[in-house]
């Protein structure tokens, strides 16, 4: 019988399911800012293990860290390549996915405030 805080519908339930009780959802609730109880692995976002304290680090190729500093810069690629179009150097766009925090550039005022902004991160590296 789960508590209830739970059948209230106030408080989110753990996700794992046991396989004592034929794979079914457990009944306790979840810990803070996770999905699943403490005896199913919750910990703390706070203090979980990141970088180089984390188990399956390896070289640091694919630390989130790293992997958004890699998203940023594609971003600056991309926005690169939308100036070049703007401006009529290039004529086609490299494929792929959008990177996260890209803005399309389509007029020539958003390449004057892109390449300020392109200054400022340069001068403040
Ligand atoms: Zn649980």
């Amino acid at each position: 019988m789960p508590l209830p805080a739970i059948r209230n519908g106030t408080v989110k339930r753990c996700k794992a399911r046991t396989k004592s009780r034929n794979l079914e959802q457990c009944l306790c609730p979840a810990a803070y800012g996770t999905t699943v109880c403490n005896k199913h692995g919750a910990v703390h976002p706070d203090k979980r293990a990141k970088g180089k304290s984390h188990g399956n680090y390896k070289k640091g190729a694919y630390t989130q860290d790293k992997l958004q500093q890699q998203t940023e810069q594609i971003a600056v690629l991309r926005n690169l390549e939308d100036a070049l179009i703007v401006l009529g150097s290039i004529d086609n766009r490299t494929r792929g996915n959008k990177p996260n925090g890209y803005k399309d550039i389509q007029t020539l005022e958003q390449v004057g405030a892109f390449l300020l902004e392109l200054e400022n991160i340069k001068t403040s590296d």
